[in-house]
């Protein structure tokens, strides 16, 4: 197979622009995987969580990576990058979340897809719609936008 997947990036700590431009190079590189199209970086606020403002992007990818292996290579790129999870919502490093592989729809511990939230965050929804607008609706985006985010220049 050779699946059409979104991942969220998000980084908060340290060189977080560094970081997200390192993250679209690594997923690059993962085997088996190509990175169709990166929108841009966008910095918002802390949903649901303290620190300093994130900075994010949504990469586009083709991968013969199913869902779990692909979540398991994006969850060693987290750890390379030095993700600590002191508690829930803390701030990261780096954060890599799968939004959607191809049509799969799953609910398993593991991993959920569509992810679960992604139509709740404009730092998700707002760069994917760079991407693919006929996966986002004018209606989901009114519903986010007291979220602020900024595309960066
Ligand atoms: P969040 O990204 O929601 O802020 P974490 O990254 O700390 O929180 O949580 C990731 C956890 O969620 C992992 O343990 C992972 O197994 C699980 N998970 C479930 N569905 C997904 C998904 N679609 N993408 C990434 N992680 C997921
Ligand atoms: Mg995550």
């Amino acid at each position: 197979m050779n699946g059409r997947a979104f991942v969220g990036i998000g980084a908060n700590l340290g060189d977080a622009v560094a970081t997200v431009r390192q993250a679209i190079l690594d997923i690059q590189r993962l085997s088996g995987t190509s990175v169709a199209a990166a929108s841009s970086l966008y910095r918002s606020q802390p949903v649901d969580a303290a620190g300093p403002d994130f900075i994010n992007a949504v990469v586009e990818i083709r991968t013969r990576l199913d869902p779990f292996e692909l979540l398991s290579a994006l969850q060693q790129l987290e750890a390379d990058a030095g993700r600590e999870r002191p508690y829930r919502n803390a701030p990261r490093t780096l954060d890599l979340d799968l939004l959607m592989h191809s049509d799969v729809v799953l609910q398993t511990p593991r991993l959920t897809l569509p992810h679960p939230r992604m139509r709740q965050r404009a730092f998700v929804l707002v760069p994917l719609a760079e991407l693919a607008p006929e996966l986002v609706s004018v209606h989901e985006l009114d519903a986010v936008r007291d979220q602020r985010i900024d595309r960066l220049a």
